[in-house]
C-alpha cells in the first residue's frame, strides 16, 4: 500500500518537480491565506490580499477595525465572516508573540488542538497553517486528495482523519514530503484530474486505475 502512494509520488514529482508550497511571502501571510481561501479560488485570495498590502502584518491586522478589515478582504467573499475569523487566528498567533520560532518549539499536538478551537479553523486550515507556514509535519487533506483516493483507488478512507492517518502512515514523517505531496495532488487536480478528468496525458495515465473510465 505504501508504494501506491509512493508510485503517485514519484510519477507527480517527475512531472511537476517540487512545487516548493504555499506562495507566500511571510508565515502570517500563509496563516491569512488559509483563511480567505476557504470556499473561494485562490485568485481571490490573491485580490485580497493585493490589497492589504502593507498592513498584512500581525500587529497591524490585530489593530484593524474589523468593518475595515472586512472592506479589504471582500474579493475573498465570506468577508465579515474572514474578518472575525483572521482576528481570531491572529489572537492565537499573538500568544506566541507573532513568533514562528516560538511556536515551532510547541508540540504539534497542542499547536493543532489549540488551532481548531480558533472559531474559523477546521482540518485542513489548521493542518495548512502547521504545514505550511510552521513546517510540522502534519498531512493536509482536502477534496482533490479524497477525489484522487476515489479514482486511483487508494483505500485511505473517507474521513479526513482516515485519510490523513493513512497517508501519513504509509509516507515518510517529514513536512518537506507532506509539502510537495499535497501540492502535486492540487496541480495535478487542476491540470488532469478534474471533476471531469482529463486523463490524456495525467503523469498518472500510467497507474490510475480509473484512467479513461
Ligand atoms: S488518470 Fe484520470 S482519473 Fe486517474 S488521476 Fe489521472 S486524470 Fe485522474
Amino acid at each position: 500500500m505504501g508504494n501506491k502512494l509512493l508510485s503517485v509520488y514519484e510519477a507527480l514529482l517527475a512531472r511537476y518537480g517540487e512545487p516548493r508550497w504555499w506562495p507566500a511571502k511571510t508565515p502570517y501571510e500563509v496563516i491569512v491565506g488559509a483563511i480567505l481561501t476557504q470556499n473561494t479560488a485562490w485568485s481571490n485570495v490573491e485580490k485580497a490580499i493585493a490589497n492589504l498590502g502593507s498592513d498584512l502584518a500581525p500587529e497591524v491586522l490585530a489593530g484593524m477595525d474589523a468593518e475595515k478589515l472586512a472592506e479589504l478582504i471582500r474579493p475573498a467573499g465570506f468577508f465579515n465572516q474572514k474578518a472575525r475569523y483572521l482576528k481570531e487566528v491572529t489572537a492565537w498567533f499573538a500568544k506566541y508573540g507573532y513568533d514562528v520560532s516560538i511556536v515551532r518549539e510547541r508540540s504539534l499536538g497542542k499547536l493543532r488542538a489549540e488551532l481548531l478551537a480558533t472559531k474559523g479553523v477546521g482540518q485542513e486550515t489548521a493542518d495548512s497553517i502547521l504545514l505550511y507556514a510552521f513546517g510540522f509535519p502534519t498531512f493536509v487533506v482536502d477534496a482533490y486528495t479524497h477525489r484522487l483516493c476515489a479514482r486511483y483507488p487508494i483505500e485511505a478512507g473517507k474521513s479526513y482523519a482516515a485519510t490523513k492517518a493513512y497517508f501519513e502512515e504509509h509516507l515518510p514523517k517529514n513536512a518537506e514530503t507532506y509539502n510537495n505531496y499535497h501540492a502535486l495532488i492540487v496541480i495535478n487536480a487542476k491540470e488532469h484530474c478534474r471533476k471531469k478528468p482529463v486523463c490524456t496525458a495525467c503523469p498518472l495515465g500510467d497507474i490510475c486505475g480509473r484512467r479513461d473510465v
